[in-house]
Order: structure tokens, then C-alpha cells, then sequence
């Protein structure tokens, strides 16, 4: 099998206690089997820690999860930030999910792509800093048959990226990736977009705050024109789209869909950050926020991009 990342992938290191979003906080992280068997199995822990796994840990789902507390922070998660498994037991206790996170993985064509997703914040300024578009290395063998579908829609992803890296600005460059894949976003106001993402499930309130004031406020048009500065940015915000998601929603939904949704999400981004202003942190901050509430839930997804097509 042949495995694909992008050319900042092996730069991620989790931040750890200088996360100010920590992953840890607001979902509902599962556990699977063979982790929950050697939770059971630990020896030699203090009442304290013995109690967090007694008492922490959600059994009465399958499957079992960890709990979280009125702050909607896991329970494992002390003071400073820091997972007191990891620092005990060290990162091979970690469950699948969390020792994954923030990675990524689609198989596509008989081969391996991963990534690292934009709603870590770590991971969005790794995705979104840089001069270039990201390259991605390969390793490993091409050992299976290739899907004939899946082949023609790498080839045209590949000329997706070739639109992506020409010299022009970025709306320029979306609008050609549109005429490309004769894909047409609904004319709706931006009040209307809004309204849509305002009725998807949420999970931040800040996400919410910004909705109601694009909503109550709107974005001029020199607001999101003045956005341009950070066109190198949303020129890899556009990469990172494109690269997880346009082949398997392309064959979900169709290839226009597809572009229109990664059209779609980076002109969200960039309105949201039209309307708040700040500086380059703060537009990856705007960027792991839309990640974390879109990208994440298929639900949404499957709602945006009907809203797009219907
Ligand atoms: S969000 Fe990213 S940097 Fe923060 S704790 Fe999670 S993996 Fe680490």
C-alpha cells in the first residue's frame, strides 16, 4: 500500500498543556474494547487514579466512553491541561481515538491518505502557515488493484491543485475550480447562509456568537476584500479541503457538490474572519472553529452540501 500525507504532517506534535482548546474538552470520547480491557487490567494506581477509572469512565454505552464533567472537560484531564493516563501510564494507554487525534485517514484508490484535521489548533497552523501549497509525500508500494472511479478523480484533484497553485487571488482561483466542475454555489444572501449554519448542530458557543453577529452586523465588502492579505492562507486552507475531503464526497454527492462545499466552508471562514478582524492566529482560530462544528459531524455535512444542490 502506498501512504499520502502532506508535506507538514510529521511537524505535529500535540501542545499539550499550552492548548487553549484541548481536545479533551467537549466531546464525547469512545473507547474501544482492547483499551477498555487494559484499563481493567492496571495494577499499582493511587485510590485517586484508581477512582477516575472506576468511577470516570461510562459503561452502560457500547461503546464505553470517557466521562466528561460540567465543564464538558474528560475527567482524566487535570489542572494544567494534562492527561493524567499519559502521565502515568504513558501514550500507549491511550484509546484509538485519542491516540489518532488529530489525525485523519481515507483510503482511496487501494492506497492510504492521512492528514491531520483542522479543528486542533496546533494542526490548523501547521495546515494554514507556509508560502506553498503543501506537497505530499509518498511511501510504501503500490501493491493493489486501482478503482477506476476513484483513479479519474485523483487525476482530477491533481488538476484541482494546479488551479489552486496559479498566481492570482484566491476568489479568482475558487472561481476557475468552480467553471471547472461546472459547480454553482445558489445565489442566497450571506444572511441566508447563515441561517443555514445557525440550524446545524453545534458545539461552541463562540461558533454561535459569531453566527449572530455576521447575522446582526453583515461583512462589507471591503471587510472581506481587506481579508486578501491572507490569501497564502486560504490558499491552504482551499489544499487541505479539497485534499480530505473532494474524493469521497465527490462519490457521495458528485464532484460539483463536492468543490462547492470546500468553496463554501473556505468563504464561511473568510467572512467570519472579515467580521472579527485580528491577525494570522486569529484566523486559524476561526478555522479550527469551523472544523470542529462542520467537519466533524457527517450530519452537517450531508446538510450543507443538500442546501448547496437543493
Ligand atoms: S487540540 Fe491538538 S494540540 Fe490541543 S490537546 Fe488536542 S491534539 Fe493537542
Amino acid at each position: 500500500m502506498k501512504y499520502f500525507v502532506p508535506d507538514y504532517f510529521n511537524s505535529f506534535k500535540c501542545i499539550a498543556d499550552r492548548c487553549r482548546h484541548n481536545c479533551c474538552i467537549g466531546w464525547e470520547i469512545d473507547i474501544d474494547d482492547a483499551t477498555l480491557v487494559k484499563y481493567d487490567n492496571l495494577a499499582d494506581m493511587g485510590k485517586a487514579l484508581s477512582d477516575k477509572f472506576d468511577t470516570g469512565i461510562r459503561r452502560d454505552c457500547d461503546p464505553a466512553c470517557f466521562k466528561t464533567d460540567e465543564k464538558g472537560r474528560c475527567v482524566f484531564l487535570n489542572e494544567k491541561g494534562l492527561c493524567e493516563i499519559i502521565l502515568n501510564y504513558g501514550e500507549i494507554y491511550l484509546c484509538e481515538i485519542c491516540s489518532c487525534h488529530p489525525r485523519f485517514f481515507n483510503y482511496c484508490n487501494g492506497n492510504m491518505e492521512q492528514g491531520i484535521g483542522l479543528c486542533c489548533e496546533e494542526a490548523a497552523r501547521l495546515i494554514l502557515e507556509g508560502d506553498t501549497l503543501p506537497e505530499l509525500c509518498c511511501t510504501g508500494e503500490n501493491d493493489a488493484d486501482s478503482d477506476f472511479d476513484e483513479e479519474q478523480l485523483l487525476t482530477l484533484r491533481s488538476e484541482l491543485f494546479d488551479i489552486l497553485s496559479e498566481d492570482d487571488t484566491i476568489e479568482n482561483r475558487c472561481k476557475r475550480l468552480m467553471d471547472k466542475l461546472r459547480a454553482r454555489l445558489p445565489k442566497r444572501s450571506l444572511t441566508d447562509w447563515i441561517k443555514i449554519y445557525s440550524g446545524l448542530e453545534r458545539l461552541d458557543d463562540e461558533w454561535t456568537d459569531i453566527l449572530d453577529r455576521i447575522s446582526k452586523r453583515g461583512v462589507s465588502d471591503e471587510e472581506y476584500t481587506k481579508a486578501e492579505k491572507y490569501d497564502r492562507a486560504f490558499t491552504r486552507l482551499m489544499h487541505y479541503f479539497i485534499y480530505r475531503h473532494f474524493v469521497n464526497l465527490s462519490l457521495e454527492y458528485g464532484t460539483d457538490l463536492a468543490i462547492s462545499f470546500c468553496v463554501l466552508s473556505y468563504r464561511i471562514i473568510r467572512f467570519a474572519f472579515a467580521l472579527t478582524g485580528g491577525n494570522f492566529a486569529k484566523l486559524c482560530d476561526i478555522a479550527r472553529l469551523y472544523s470542529a462544528e462542520i467537519e466533524y459531524s457527517d450530519e452537517n455535512i450531508d446538510i450543507l452540501i443538500n442546501s448547496i444542490g437543493g
